[in-house]
Parts: C-alpha cells; sequence; structure tokens
C-alpha cells in the first residue's frame, strides 16, 4: 500500500468478532450473516458492528496520521540543526500534507452517521 494503492473492494464479509469469512443470506426474519466458526448477525447487528469497526479504523488512522505529522516535525527540527535547509524543508511540506489528510480523517469522524432510511 504504500506506492498508494487502493485495496481491492471485498467479495465477501468478514466476521466483527473473530475475522473468519462469512456467509450471508436472506430468510422470512431478513438478511441474516454467519462466519465459518459460528457468530451469527442479525442485519441490524451487522450494521453497528461495522459502523464500530470503521469508526475504530477510522480513530486509529487519525492518532497514526497525528504521530507521523509530529515526527515530520522532528525530522524537520533535526535538519535545521544540521543546517540542511533543503531537507528541512520537504520534512515541513510532508508534515502539511500529513495534517492535511489528518485533517480531513477527522472531519470524517465528526461527521457521524445518519441513521438508516427506515424500510
Ligand atoms: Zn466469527
Amino acid at each position: 500500500m504504500s506506492d498508494g494503492a487502493k485495496p481491492a473492494r471485498p467479495f465477501a464479509y468478514t466476521c466483527p468478532i473473530c475475522g473468519g469469512a462469512m456467509q450471508n443470506g436472506e430468510d422470512e426474519r431478513g438478511p441474516w450473516f454467519q462466519c465459518h466458526t459460528g457468530h451469527e448477525f442479525s442485519a441490524g447487528d451487522m450494521d453497528e458492528r461495522m459502523t464500530a469497526m470503521v469508526d475504530r479504523a477510522l480513530s486509529g488512522a487519525l492518532r497514526v496520521l497525528d504521530e507521523r505529522a509530529l515526527l515530520c516535525a522532528q525530522f524537520a527540527d533535526a535538519a535545521t540543526r544540521a543546517e540542511e535547509p533543503g531537507l528541512q524543508a520537504r520534512w515541513l511540506d510532508l508534515q502539511e500534507e500529513v495534517e492535511m489528510k489528518a485533517q480531513v480523517v477527522s472531519g470524517l469522524i465528526d461527521r457521524g452517521w445518519p441513521a438508516p432510511a427506515a424500510g
């Protein structure tokens, strides 16, 4: 992923508890989901757990982006002390890029989630 490639869209769901492969279908109660170890979820459970997974992933991404911005600032300071202005400028540019991405992720977190439309 360091080349900027995006992950392919999944063909199937993974279990929010164990990460295992899941089967899904629909019966008279609506959509159902079950992993190979037996964890079962209704549509509402699956939606709630996936939402929580996305929230955790976004929070984790924001934390790492904040750490990377701090790292860039530290390296820029080191480049300043080493009297390497070109290197300092590159670290500051990268810090700015990382902070911009952190703002985008923070905005996604702040945006929250709309409730699914009533069926
Ligand atoms: Zn499972």
